[in-house]
């Protein structure tokens, strides 16, 4: 038979004295570390050219947008959630859509459509944050997804860089 022989606790290990201080000090020292929770919606959460964000349509400087209706994202998207209608133009690029909804509640931000596009003219845009009372309020139209290119440009840059590696 095998006796298991315990060792006698001290005085201070039976009092948890050790385990309390030490306690103390981790609880002190943690007093005086950045904190890490944030206040949102006060405080936004930091974006850069990596953040993945909603995807928004780009428009040129010259105020038409870069879409030609192609239709290459709406096939890309895992999610079915962009719908493109298509229309003749009497510009050079003879075609723009007529129609471009994407259903932000579908959308799951994965940026294949951004890969998709073979003109430069839907990108991953820093604006994380969406809210409605309404699921229609969620299907975003052309209008509300253009962005001019000066605002999307540090994403452009970056996908530029990406896309030179290959
Ligand atoms: S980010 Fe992904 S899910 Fe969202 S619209 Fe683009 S391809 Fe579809
Ligand atoms: S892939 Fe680009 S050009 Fe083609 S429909 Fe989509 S956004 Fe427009």
């Amino acid at each position: 038979m095998v006796v298991v022989q315990r060792r006698e606790l001290t005085f201070w290990e039976r009092m948890y004295l050790p385990e309390i201080v030490r306690g103390l000090v981790i609880t002190f020292k943690k007093m005086f570390e950045p904190r890490v929770t944030r206040q949102y919606p006060e405080q936004a959460m930091p974006t850069t050219a990596v953040t993945r964000g909603q995807p928004r349509l780009t428009v040129k400087d010259d105020g038409n947008i870069a879409c030609v209706s192609c239709g290459l994202c709406e096939a890309a998207c895992p999610a079915y959630a962009i719908t493109i209608d298509g229309k003749e133009t009497d510009r050079f690029i003879e075609r723009e859509p007529e129609r471009f909804d994407i259903d932000m509640l579908r959308c799951i931000l994965c940026g294949f459509c951004e890969e998709a596009c073979p003109k430069e003219a839907i990108f991953m845009s820093n604006e994380l944050e969406l809210a409605n009372t309404t699921r229609e309020g969620l299907v975003y139209d052309m209008e509300q997804l253009k962005r001019s290119t000066s605002t999307l440009q540090p994403r452009i840059d970056y996908v530029r860089k990406i896309n030179d590696r290959w």
